[in-house]
């Protein structure tokens, strides 16, 4: 498989890079943390004027309908600079979502302003105690004569503070886990009998938990087929989790890159403290382990809008659960190159340490994954 890359996509990595040196060096998630917001809406709005956020979108409602290699190459460099920005949540998790299930009303409304950073989407599916699973939905959504009434409770929505409508699975039909009965609603963040919690989470971004309360939404609200929302669901999850194993790679080079710098700058004993063997074996399974990781979040992006279900969760499962583990291994290693200092708020090492771990987190961890992998008929083949 050729992994090099296209002078366009070259050119797309360097446009990124460089803005992103420019515009968002890492110290700037530290600041943000004070932030009521957490990112900069004008920052979003130049990457609107980019054409970042358009992507993943069809032509007709404003994309430009890129590969989700594309979107992949654009999440590594965001990565790299710690890049607050809801690209991950609300481009191609949720944006993701409504161009795959939503109705053309609904693509209208919402994908060429989410496109220009307008305005913001974000999904409202975990819950509490549902450990990763999309069919695990407790909230109800009853049919009322002209729509349906929402009642429940939604966890850990990426950037839920900023969000202006929300697609919220709750169960139509059906108990608790299973697949069918669920379905997906768009939910205006004013719609009366919903309440918006903003939190902060560990890696300095922002999520919210959402309470309806009898929040009520009209029939045109749907997204997608009554009672069969995990699909649409689950696969915008596995291109949401590909596009989190893209950002860890470049959470990890650059905790290598940094680490490397400073083993060339620290002395200790009269000499820089990379001349000692010890620490250099360190940093070679860094890297090594940096490169593996990007070889598979690579796959995981060639493979992630694949309707083979079997072709797509077996890279997509494999990718996370490797950069789960490895992204844990290379940032907790740069903190340990770093001595004391990488542990003190002051030093970009432990913002680096921090995404990772919310990374490796999301949508799934290592156990999640491997179990997911382990599932699949080939490998339930290969076993037998
Ligand atoms: C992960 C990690 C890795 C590390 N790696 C290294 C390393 O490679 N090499 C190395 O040399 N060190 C290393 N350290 C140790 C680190 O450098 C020490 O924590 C640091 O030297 C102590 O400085 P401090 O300012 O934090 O000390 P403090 O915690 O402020 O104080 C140190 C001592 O001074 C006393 N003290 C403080 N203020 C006063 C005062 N006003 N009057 C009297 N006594 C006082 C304290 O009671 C304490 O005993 C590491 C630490 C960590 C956490």
């Amino acid at each position: 498989m050729n992994f090099e890359l296209s002078t366009d996509q070259k050119l797309l990595v360097e446009t990124v890079r460089a803005f992103v040196q420019k515009e968002s060096p890492p110290g700037r998630l530290r600041s943000l943390r004070s932030d009521a917001l957490g990112f900069s809406r004008d920052l979003w709005r130049k990457m609107g004027e980019l054409g970042w956020l358009a992507l993943p979108f069809p032509e007709r409602f404003g994309g430009l309908e890129q590969s989700f290699v594309e979107v992949s190459l654009v999440l590594e460099q965001l990565g790299a600079g710690l890049v607050p920005e809801p690209y991950l949540g609300a481009i191609v998790f949720a944006g993701g979502l409504l161009a795959e299930a939503g109705t053309d009303a609904q693509r209208e409304q919402w994908l060429a302003p989410l496109a220009t950073g307008e305005s913001l989407l974000a999904v409202a599916h975990a819950e509490r105690g549902s450990r990763f699973e999309p069919s695990s939905v407790a909230t109800t959504a009853t049919a009322t004569g002209d729509g349906y009434v929402l009642r429940g409770e939604k966890h850990f929505v990426l950037w839920g503070n900023a969000a202006d409508a929300f697609i919220v699975s709750a169960r139509t039909a059906g108990a608790t886990h299973e697949a069918r009965g669920v379905s997906l609603f768009l939910v205006p963040k004013a719609a009366a009998g919903l309440r918006v919690d903003a939190l902060a989470t560990t890696d300095g971004h922002r999520a919210a938990r959402l309470t309806f309360d009898g929040a009520h939404v009209a029939r045109d609200a749907v997204v997608g087929s009554v009672d069969d929302g995990v699909r649409p669901l689950s696969l915008a999850i596995d291109r949401a989790t590909a596009g989190a194993s893209a950002e860890a790679v470049g959470v990890m080079r650059e905790a290598l890159n940094l680490t490397v710098a400073y083993l060339g700058t620290r002395e200790q004993f009269g000499v820089k403290i990379g001349t000692f063997q010890a620490l250099q074996h360190r940093a070679v399974d860094m890297f090594i382990e940096t490169e593996l990781a990007r070889s598979m979040a690579m796959l995981a992006a060639l493979r992630a809008e694949s309707k083979d279900d079997e072709e797509r969760v077996r890279a997509v499962s494999a990718a996370k659960a490797h950069v789960a583990a490895s992204g844990r291994f290379v940032t907790a290693q740069a903190i340990q190159l770093h001595g004391g200092i990488g542990i003190s708020d002051e030093h970009d090492i432990g913002l680096y340490f921090k995404r990772m771990h919310a990374l490796a987190t999301l949508f799934g961890d290592e156990e999640h994954h491997l179990a997911r992998f382990a599932a699949r008929k080939a490998f339930a083949t290969l076993e037998t």
